[in-house]
């Protein structure tokens, strides 16, 4: 079975094209080994192997009549359970959507759908993405592959996802992105994940948890596997009134040893707000080992201070829930979804009872948390004034921007964390985004990338942050910090 650990993207789909790759035999094999080792793991919430024969067929035929292959041909790719697909359900890891299947495609399934990838499941979250870990799925915890025992979360929200990618049985996925839901999720299981600017991929088709916030964005084993899903889903969509209307780079082809020469005069940001107590000393020691070798590539370091950090995590926990109040109201057992049935419910005991039974205890949190703040009275000395804050967290980074090109920090603060060590308090859970909700506030790109391993062998993240727009930017650091380390090159000892 081909692990894309070793074998890049780029080298497939050459294989696919000249025919080495039989894909109808390839695929065969790939389910069996994925439901094999998604046995241990339970990365997947469904596999949507109907789906996938459909394009089988449909690749086959193109190649047959001589039709060229769209970017991604042949590659399979693993979609969290909260973007729509036509036909398959759609859950969010909820019981509220248990039986909901889509009516239609998002915009980012259908882009991959154009360009020949093959989707072979949908992934496991924290309910309506809310959470760090993968434990508030209604359905399954998943595991982190890392780990010998199994015993550690993946992150989360988007944990199958990145756990999924950390197997290398599939090189690409894709995920959301609220307040650091790739790009954590990315740090605990040693892949590359990136939220990209606020607008720059389509929401269309993604469940809304905060649609201020919320962004779809790539998983992938290497930088130049997870670029050329970014310019795949990239791209303005009328269907969405905050996706923009800018060009797309042709990111993947923009990484080459040429990138060498634009690094030597970069500036790179390490806010000294990010350096802090409470981050592992052995995360601190990574992500300082990798700003030398980028200093040593010619990258100028410079301290900055992003001083509004330290009320990013408040100002979020109030416009997330806030909107994920609002967005969340839809769930009432009438429109669609889960309907509670018991006898003589009049209307509004229909609503108390479906959305009692149907929505977890976090969601519930969120909602409750949300509807206060919002209601009359307190939406100035709540939602008002968190809005402010983002203002200032957005100037910070405008300001730290007129210095340097992109800042570094760590992506988590610790490594994965055990399954039930941060489940029954949800406040220090909330710690787990402490570096990465700053990212969704201002809107601005952040990739995680894997920065070596600690003691325990658990992969250590590095964030890299950049200006809005500017997401190849921060892909060509990550090349060039992938080409001097090579990181990916470790397979799990769970998979192996
Ligand atoms: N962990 C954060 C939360 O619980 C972020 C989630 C996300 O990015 N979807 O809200």
């Amino acid at each position: 079975m081909i692990n894309f650990h070793t074998v890049g993207v780029k080298e497939f789909i050459e294989k696919v094209k000249t025919n080495e790759i039989d894909l109808e035999d390839y695929y065969h094999e790939l389910f069996v080994v994925l439901k094999k080792v998604d046995a241990k793991i339970h990365a997947f919430l469904n596999f949507t192997e109907g789906e996938a024969e459909r394009k089988l067929r449909e690749i086959k035929n193109k190649i047959k009549l001589n039709k060229p292959l769209g970017a991604l041909a042949g590659v399979p790719v693993a979609v969290k359970d909260n973007i729509c697909m036509r036909g398959v359900k759609t859950t969010c890891a909820s019981k509220i959507l248990e039986n909901y299947i889509s009516p239609y495609d998002a915009t980012v399934i259908e882009k991959l759908y154009t360009s020949d990838a093959v989707i072979v499941g949908k992934t496991n979250l924290d309910e309506f993405a809310m959470g760090s870990s993968t434990e508030n799925s209604a359905f399954c915890i998943t595991r982190n592959p890392w780990d010998n025992e199994l015993s550690r979360v993946p992150g989360g929200s988007s944990g199958g996802s990145a756990a999924i990618v950390a197997s290398g049985l599939i090189p690409l996925a894709l995920g959301s992105d609220t307040g650091g839901s790739i790009r954590q999720p990315a740090s605990f299981c040693g892949v590359v994940g990136m939220k990209p600017t606020y607008g720059r991929v389509s929401r269309y088709g993604l469940v809304a948890f905060a649609s201020s916030l919320d962004q779809i964005g790539p998983f992938g084993i290497r930088i130049y596997d997870t670029a050329l899903l970014l310019e795949t889903i990239s791209g303005y969509d009328e269907r969405d009134s905050t996706s923009v209307n800018l060009p797309v780079p042709p990111y993947s082809k923009l990484l080459s040893d040429k990138v060498y020469d634009d690094a030597k005069n970069i500036k790179l940001g390490l806010p000294r707000e990010y350096f802090i107590e409470g981050l592992e000393k052995e995360v601190r020691d990574k992500i300082m080992a990798a700003v030398n070798i980028l200093a040593k590539i010619g990258a100028k370091i410079e301290e900055i201070s992003l001083p509004h950090t330290e009320y990013a995590l408040a100002a979020y926990y109030i416009i997330a829930p806030s909107e994920a109040s609002a967005n969340l109201a839809r769930y009432d057992g009438v429109k669609y979804g889960y309907r509670a049935r018991e006898e003589d419910l009049d209307l509004l005991q229909t609503y108390m009872a479906t959305r009692g039974k149907g929505l977890g205890t976090e969601v519930k949190r969120r909602i409750m948390l949300g509807t206060y703040a919002l209601s009359a009275g307190y939406y100035e000395a709540y939602y008002d004034k968190a809005c402010r804050v983002r203002n200032l967290i957005k100037q910070d980074f405008d300001k730290a921007f007129e210095k340097v090109d992109v800042i570094l920090t760590p992506t988590s603060p610790t490594t994965a964390f055990r399954i039930g060590e941060k489940i029954e308090d949800p406040l220090t859970m909330y710690l787990s985004d402490i570096f990465t909700i700053s990212c969704n506030l201002a809107g601005i790109p952040g990739m995680n990338i894997c920065c070596g391993f600690d003691e325990k062998g658990l992969p250590v993240g590095l964030q890299i942050l950049g200006k809005a727009f500017e997401e190849e930017t921060i892909l060509k650091i990550g090349y060039i910090y992938e080409q001097e380390t090579k990181w990916y090159q470790k397979i799990p000892p769970t998979v192996e």
